[in-house]
């Protein structure tokens, strides 16, 4: 019977049985592979720390003709700061989801598999406001899985817009220009420069990222419609973000603000 060895992330589980669980775990040699765990939730069980999401940890699974099975695990990192904090395990399980939703099954994607780690490890023990790293995690993400948007030339005529005064952000593409564009608030110079910059640094510098509130709310607007209207999935997972937005200065103020 087959065995591999690889590294990987649990995305997801879904308990059966008495004590067992089926695991999502996404791996870096062979993508996404769902894996029965026995006995997984007996609390004297060796694998009841490696079975729950977030777990980065070196995995051994059969893979026989039916369903796989975890034999073994190592853990390396199970990120528990995200749990002790709402909005971090907020942004943290909808990181998750959408990397579950689109690791390749039994196909290695390495980059995408990299930015779920770097961003996991970011909002763990990181420095950079946890809304910011979101911001960064969703535009690598959309330009990882080949849904980049348009941020320099208009998504509908292809004209460069960098030196426009008036330019818009279409749920449909990207960045549009006046002329193709006429309705909808604009996008401002430095949430574009931001988006522009937030692409090309490399997965390890993402905690640099640091946002005003209104560019942080401007970008978080724009990616989630563009990501609603451009993935076939994606759209539930972030509507449990908007909650923990800041309201912006024209909306009505509440008292609540983020803690410190
Ligand atoms: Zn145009």
């Amino acid at each position: 019977m087959p065995v591999i060895c690889t590294e990987g992330i649990v995305t997801r589980y879904a308990n059966y049985r008495e004590s067992d669980r089926i695991l999502s775990i996404f791996t870096i040699q062979h993508g996404r592979l769902d894996a029965k765990a026995r006995g997984c939730r007996k609390p004297q069980s060796p694998l009841v720390n490696a079975c729950q999401p977030f777990v980065f940890g070196q995995f051994e699974i059969f893979t026989g003709k039916d369903r796989a099975t975890v034999n073994a695990c190592e853990v390396r990192e199970t990120f528990y700061p995200i749990r002790e904090d709402y909005e971090r395990y907020s942004i943290g399980s909808v990181i998750l989801r959408l990397c579950h939703d689109a690791a390749p099954e039994n196909e290695p994607n390495e980059a995408l598999f990299s930015l779920l780690y770097h961003s996991l490890s970011f909002l763990s023990y990181g420095t950079s406001n946890p809304q910011d790293l979101f911001c960064c995690f969703l535009i690598r993400f959309l330009n990882t899985i080949g849904y980049r948007p348009s941020i320099t030339v208009c998504a509908q005529c292809g004209r460069d817009i960098r030196s426009d005064a008036i330019v818009r952000f279409s749920a449909r593409g990207g960045v549009v220009c006046s002329a193709c564009v006429q309705h909808g608030e604009p996008v401002s110079k430095t949430a574009l420069e931001g988006m522009r910059r937030m692409l090309l640094m490399e997965d390890a510098d993402m905690d640099r990222v640091k946002l005003s509130e209104q560019v942080r709310n401007e970008i978080f607007g724009a990616l989630s419609a563009y990501t609603e209207s451009s993935l076939e999935f994606g759209a539930k997972a972030l509507k449990m973000l908007e909650s923990l937005r800041t309201p912006t200065q024209h909306e009505p103020e509440t008292p609540d603000q983020e803690p410190h």
